[in-house]
């Protein structure tokens, strides 16, 4: 049978056989993964879809596996989550948390990615594999390496969070710290795997890695019952998975399994590290690289791989981008998880005080249906909340010391 993927260029639009590269010849623009749709349109149907167990593999038609692919593990399948009581506090009607905070097994939407990018890895037959990573990608790098048993060597800036490196070197990988930020890191990892034959997810296997995103989206679509939202809230660091939920939105439409809507996309991003809002907002051609500096450590891109795409996206669908700052990002965290029971990393602290802000300049409408997309674990970031909860007084374990203490709180809280 013949493949029903190949890859293309995004600005020429020139073809290439499958293969670990991710730019064009011609023309140096990013390479993509397309599809024959009216093949698959032949191979998969919606109630072949969901007869499947829920994980990203039931959607495995719309991704670029080798053939006879089997998946060793349930990836993905979060649960999208009404919102109880936030969407009522900021006003609206119909806001929904698409939670990749518990995504299956580290914890974040990269699952998903590292997912296609590792079937193809194989295919192409690395048996090294490793990334450029702001964190969360070097723990879903390492665990699903240590999984199949693949070599693992992942590159990362030295300041991350120490949560984030531990998560990687539990399973066994080799971690290189780079005296330098993400975009330092990213360029040595250009020339290691012009060098080495290594498969690095997000470099020389990017097409393959970044589709795996895409699953993301079919499930937002799939939960709302086959049916595309008004606005999705994401956030963006490569400016990669807010493109990739467009394109699963689209296919989806192409394919006929949901009517097709004009979907607003509205991206999130830290003010210390805003490029592509930036360029947003003061309606730029073209967005100016940053030196990031904010706590959203896996937001931090200055220079957008995928931000040009972002860019046009957000402009062409109607929707803006927006930032806030680390403290807003600090409130934003303790807001959702005091009112919806998500304890979201700082990434998710950024969209939803982005969706809020969005929500308070009327760019998001009441009675429109509206998700916010959740993409990493608050156990990962505890640094950056732990100073606002000091621990608690200790008592004795005696009745009346318990009553004191309620006394005291009682005092405390008429006072305040
Ligand atoms: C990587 C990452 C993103 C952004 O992904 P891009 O596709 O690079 O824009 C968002 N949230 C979290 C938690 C991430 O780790
Ligand atoms: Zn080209």
């Amino acid at each position: 049978m013949k493949e029903i993927y190949f890859l293309r260029c995004r600005e020429c639009g020139e073809k290439y056989p499958n293969q670990p590269q991710s730019y064009c010849e011609e023309c140096f623009a990013p390479l993509e993964v397309s599809y024959d749709y009216e093949a698959l349109r032949q191979t998969t149907s919606r109630e072949a879809v969901s007869r499947r167990a829920f994980n990203m593999w039931r959607y495995s038609e719309f991704l670029p596996l080798p053939q006879g692919f089997v998946p060793s593990q349930p990836i993905g399948g979060t649960p999208l989550v009404k919102s109880r009581n936030l969407g009522s506090r900021l006003g609206v009607k119909n806001l929904y948390f698409k939670n990749d905070a518990v995504c299956f097994p580290s914890l974040s939407f990269k699952d998903r990615v590292v997912a296609t990018a590792l079937a193809a890895a194989r295919r192409f037959g690395f048996e090294t594999i490793g990334c450029s990573s702001t964190g969360n990608l070097a723990n879903a790098v390492a665990a699903q390496g240590a999984q199949q048993g693949l070599d693992t060597c992942v590159f990362i800036p030295a300041d991350l969070e120490p949560a984030k490196i531990l998560n990687t070197a539990v399973y066994g990988a080799r971690i290189v710290r780079i005296n330098g930020n993400y975009d330092h890191v990213n360029r040595l990892c250009t020339q290691i795997a012009d060098k080495f034959r290594w498969g690095l997810v997000n470099v020389n296997l990017r097409p393959y890695y970044a589709e795996g995103s895409k699953t993301h989206g079919y499930e937002i679509a799939e939960q709302l019952g086959w049916e595309l939202p008004d606005n999705v809230v994401v956030p963006m660091a490569g400016g990669s998975l807010i493109g990739k939920i467009a394109k699963a939105f689209a296919e989806l439409a192409h394919l006929g399994w949901v009517e097709p809507k004009q979907v607003k996309f509205f991206g999130a991003q830290a003010t210390g590290c805003s490029p592509i809002a930036d360029a947003v907002k003061r309606e730029l051609p073209r967005f100016t690289p940053q030196k990031p500096n904010t706590i959203a450590r896996s937001l931090a891109i200055g220079n957008p791989a995928d931000g040009p795409f972002a860019l046009r996206l957000i402009r062409e669908s109607g929707g803006w981008s927006e930032d806030i700052s680390d403290p807003e990002i600090i409130d934003s965290i303790k807001l959702l998880a005091e009112t919806e029971g998500i304890f979201a990393e700082t990434a998710g602290g950024v969209t939803a005080g982005v969706a809020a802000k969005l929500i308070h300049q009327g760019r998001i409408g009441a009675d429109e249906t509206t998700v916010v997309c959740i993409t990493g674990n608050g156990l990962k970031t505890t640094d950056a909340i732990a100073a606002d909860f000091p621990a608690m007084d200790v008592i004795e374990p005696k009745l009346d010391a318990f009553e004191a203490l309620l006394r005291e709180q009682l005092k405390e809280t008429v006072n305040t």
